[in-house]
């Protein structure tokens, strides 16, 4: 019996460490260059499609499935559950609970990129922090400054006004918040992951008084879902005991 735990997130490591020497194999898609260490043995890189993911569920006797990629990752948890569901293994996502605004928060609801540049008055400073991949569909918002951070040093930006931000969120709003002070920041963007990392910049922006764009979640897939750690580690303790 082993699980596939499908990871690249905090909780997915998280929750690796709470099941070391059981039947488990962490799977990322490879996107950060130099990934933190699992409690479980790891796999990187992507299966190859539906069917790559069929052959591997077959190949390595996977016997339940624990979803714990990133709320906006479009492709897998659809996937996933699908064939979860045709091979009759059982499933379960865990999903982090978006962030609800407080007092003071300017947030604005947004489908994609082209509709918070479309919002945002010209020769705006963006701090755009949703992630490396973004840097591929930028093109919306050139008509403004835009900072973009990403957890890889991938070289210049390509855009023609502002570049690239190289590291880690900070877990303090402070700290957080000077970055946008020292960039001028005149907006932010970003996604409504939820959990704790990464909620320090929307605290700056509501201290400094900044609007922020979040963006759209992508859609889920109709299946068991959990927000609690404590219920995705039994979960895979009862198929890898
Ligand atoms: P996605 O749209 O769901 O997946 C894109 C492709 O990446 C999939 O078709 C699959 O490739 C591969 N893939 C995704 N998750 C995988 C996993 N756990 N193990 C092996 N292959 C995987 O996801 P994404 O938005 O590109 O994100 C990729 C990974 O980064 C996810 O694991 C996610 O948890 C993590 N992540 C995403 C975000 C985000 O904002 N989207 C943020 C933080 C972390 P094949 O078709 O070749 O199998």
């Amino acid at each position: 019996m082993t699980v596939l735990l499908l990871a690249g997130t905090g909780e997915a490591r998280a929750l690796s460490q709470r099941l070391t020497g059981r039947s488990v194999i962490a799977s990322l898609a490879g996107v950060t260059r130099k990934p933190k260490p699992y409690g479980v043995p790891m796999r990187i890189g992507g299966f190859g499609g539906v069917e790559g993911l069929k052959s591997f569920l077959k190949d390595e006797g996977i016997t339940a499935i624990l979803d714990a990629t990133h709320p906006y990752a479009a492709q897998m948890p659809q996937r996933a559950a699908t064939i979860g569901a045709e091979y009759n293994l059982p499933y379960l996502r865990l999903l982090r609970p978006p962030w609800q605004p407080q007092p003071g928060d300017q947030w604005h609801d947004v489908d994609n990129l082209q509709a918070a540049a479309a919002q945002m008055p010209p020769h705006s400073t963006v701090f755009l922090a949703t992630g490396g991949q973004s840097a591929d569909h930028i093109a919306p918002l050139h008509a403004h400054t835009i900072w973009l951070r990403r957890v890889d040093d991938t070289g210049p930006a390509p855009w023609p006004k502002g570049g690239v931000l190289v590291g880690l969120p900070s877990d303090d709003p402070q700290v957080e918040a000077e970055l946008l002070r020292a960039h001028d920041i005149t907006h932010v963007i970003a996604k409504n992951s939820g959990g704790p990392m990464g909620y320090a910049k929307l605290e700056a922006a509501r201290d400094l008084g900044l609007p922020v764009y979040l963006l759209a979640r992508p859609s889920h897939p109709q299946a068991p879902t959990t927000t609690s750690l404590d219920t995705a580690e039994s979960f895979v303790k009862a198929y890898a005991p």
